[in-house]
């Protein structure tokens, strides 16, 4: 018997990685690059490439000395990443165009794991140069907020590089108002404690001012120039850095939001989102359209429970519209793993005679249902609801009342899963 403490359990145990698919935005950095340029923060002037006779003809172009060689992907780690075509790192430096040439070959269509990768890495299908810097040292400086206190704070450290996670306690923590920005106090602190000299601090005085600026006018949630260096010659350059962004502001900010990168399924997510449709890709067979997302949640973890395994999640909403739903049926019938689909949903302020309405006509729409499906109505005018569909003709169809009954019939009439 299955009750709902059993599924609370459940839900428990397999929510984590639900919640784990809640996104930032991302910018890849030859975009960051641009960023920071349009606030004056200095960077070395880089250039975008994607095949190997473009690499090196770009490292031909640079006047004496070598030049970086930086994977572009949406994660960080990549100087201490592994290719899995020479086993190198995300960032390399290179002597001639030869040696640029042979790099990229090594790296482009290849995939690069770092510590924030998936195991079997990202694809890299991009590249950004700049003629290398000479580093005299490398720090670590960052804008984010502390929600504990609810200020903005700087970070700031002067052992910044690929080692930073290692030396967090060299990191300084300075709260700041982002009204009053980079005070006196604040200024001479950071002097203080880093040892930056006169003439230096009036960059680094600068690089703060404007990292304020840009925080505050782009909504950024996040932003990390690791590292920040001093050069040979005691120019400070930003050499890579690292943002977040506020989703609520997606709609003031289009400009930067334009710029995410997505990869194929999160560029499904991302146009389903936009129709009001919470779709998350799980690694099953069974496909679900719920709305709600407690009783999404819900109807995944019965299903699991039963023996079966969903191949999404995916929530219309409080308005299972023919729209929402024909986009729906759409998403699933382009996924091939589905095998069989349940329609859970629940009819509070929506009428389930309408919904029934909605589903008949949208399916119809797309010719029929392939694959079996199972209909559980439940709410206002529900009984009328699946009169409706039974009697629509359909074919695959079957209607059920009882939530457990109607998760138990499409894990048993679902190929390929065991009842
Ligand atoms: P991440 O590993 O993904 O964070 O990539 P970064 O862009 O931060 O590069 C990693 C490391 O490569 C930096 O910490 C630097 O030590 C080094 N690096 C990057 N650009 C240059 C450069 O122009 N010259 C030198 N000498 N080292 C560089
Ligand atoms: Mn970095």
């Amino acid at each position: 018997m299955i009750t709902w403490r059993s599924i609370a359990r459940t839900f428990q145990r397999h929510h984590a990685p639900l919640r784990a698919q809640v996104r930032q935005l991302s910018l890849l950095e030859h975009h960051s690059h641009k960023l920071l340029k349009e606030f004056k923060l200095p960077v070395p002037l880089g250039f975008l490439v994607t095949t190997p006779e473009q690499a090196k003809d770009v490292v031909s172009e640079m006047t004496y000395g070598p030049s970086m060689i930086k994977a572009q992907v949406l994660a960080g780690g990549r100087g201490k990443g592994k290719f899995n075509s020479d086993g190198k790192s995300g960032v390399r430096l290179v002597d001639s165009p030869s040696e640029a040439f042979q790099s990229a070959t090594n790296m482009l269509g290849y995939y690069l794991t770092t510590a924030q990768t998936p195991k079997d890495g990202l694809r890299v299908d991009s590249l950004y140069i700049y003629k290398a810097v000479s580093i005299a040292q490398e720090f670590y400086f960052a804008m984010t907020f502390d929600r504990q206190r609810s200020s903005p704070v700087l970070l700031v450290s002067s052992s910044g590089g690929t080692n930073i996670e290692s030396n967090v306690d060299s990191l300084h923590k300075i709260w700041f108002g982002l009204s009053t920005g980079i005070t006196d106090e604040i200024h001479a602190y950071i002097q203080a404690e880093l040892g930056f000299s006169d003439v230096e601090m009036k960059d680094i005085h600068r690089i703060l001012v404007q990292m304020v600026k840009l925080f505050k006018q782009k909504d950024a949630t996040l932003l990390e120039l690791n590292p920040l260096v001093r050069t040979e010659e005691g120019e400070f350059v930003c050499l890579d850095a690292k943002f977040g962004f506020d989703n609520a502001a997606r709609y003031r900010q289009q400009g930067i939001f334009a710029l995410e990168e997505r990869s194929p399924e999160q560029e499904e997510e991302h146009q389903l989102a936009k129709l009001g449709l919470n779709y998350v890709r799980l690694d099953g067979n069974i496909g679900n359209i719920v709305n709600g997302a407690g009783l999404a949640m819900a109807t995944n973890d019965l299903i699991g429970l039963l023996g079966g395994k969903c191949a999404n999640f995916l929530d219309v909403g409080g308005a299972a519209t023919k729209e929402a739903l024909s986009k729906a049926f759409g998403v699933l019938k382009n996924d091939p793993r589905v095998k069989g689909i349940l329609i859970n949903i629940y009819g509070g302020i929506v009428r389930c005679d309408m919904i029934a309405e909605a589903i008949i006509a949208a399916a119809a729409e797309m010719g029929g249902f392939k694959c079996p499906v199972v209909v559980r109505l439940q709410g206002t005018n529900s009984e009328k609801g699946l009169k409706l569909i039974e009697e629509s003709g359909l074919d695959n169809v079957v209607v059920e009342p009882e939530f457990e009954e109607a998760a138990q019939m499409i894990v048993k009439l679902t190929p390929g899963v065991e009842s």
